[in-house]
């Protein structure tokens, strides 16, 4: 089973992905999870990602699309993918067709997460992150008891270098751009195209995705059982 998680920056696709994925047991495969790891151990896929993640432009997409393909083709073909933040262009959902016909495998869903603009520039801007324990916050909706540092931990957070207002303008440009065309494109395929509205709270959000994987796609996880 493969699902594509679509939606503009600041919608909640990682936390969302990595709750669906913790709780069905699957592969959440994110490519920005990727490439920011790949910046930090300071490969040169790393090298080649900084200076278009920097300026919140796409990564070219041979650069993406082989990526993808290495990581895909070592998951095992009864593995349950969630992909996030893959595909974002109509070359790279043109490339992934492709590997997953070479895969005996398709995307059997398109979750489509929607916010207001407003909404996303805050809940990005807002973001930080705990580098030790990795736990989130966001200093609009949910800050931390003490400016600055992680409640569990005590460790300084973290704002990504992307996340600055200048470059989540122009992050959610491209994503008008080059990503919400796809919507169109997977209209035009088999997989079931999902709309939720991302602007709710979290858990509301996880609860209206599972009950549409439930009934969309008969995809149900361990506490429903
Ligand atoms: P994300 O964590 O998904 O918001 O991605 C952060 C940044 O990584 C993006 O702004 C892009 O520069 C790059 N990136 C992640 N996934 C892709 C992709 N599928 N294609 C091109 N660039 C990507």
């Amino acid at each position: 089973m493969m699902v594509v998680l679509l939606g503009p920056p600041g919608v909640g696709k990682g936390t969302q992905g990595a709750i669906l994925a913790d709780d069905l047991g699957w592969h959440r495969l994110a490519t920005g999870d990727v490439l920011r790891a790949a910046r930090r151990e300071g490969t040169q896929l790393g090298r080649e990602a900084q200076r278009y993640m920097d300026r919140g432009d796409l990564v070219p997409d041979e650069i993406i699309v082989g990526m993808v393909r290495e990581r895909l083709e070592s998951l095992g073909a009864d593995t349950g993918v969630i992909l996030d933040g893959f595909p974002r262009t109509v070359p790279q959902a043109e490339a992934l067709e492709e590997v997953l016909g070479e895969l005996g495998a398709e995307v059997d869903a398109v979750l489509e997460l929607t916010a207001p603009d407003d909404v996303l520039v805050k809940r990005i801007s807002g973001r930080r992150s705990c580098a030790e324990c990795g736990r989130l916050y966001n200093t609009y909706f949910d800050p931390p008891e003490v400016d600055g540092q992680c409640d569990d931990c005590g460790t300084s957070l973290t704002h990504r270098d992307d996340d600055d207002a200048e470059t989540v303008a122009h992050r959610l440009e491209v994503y008008r751009a080059q990503t919400e065309p796809l919507v169109e494109f997977y209209r035009e395929t088999d997989a079931e195209l999902i709309r939720v509205d991302g602007d709710r709270s979290m858990p509301d959000v996880q609860a209206a995705i599972r009950s549409a994987l439930e009934e969309r796609l008969g995809v149900a996880g361990d506490e429903e059982q």
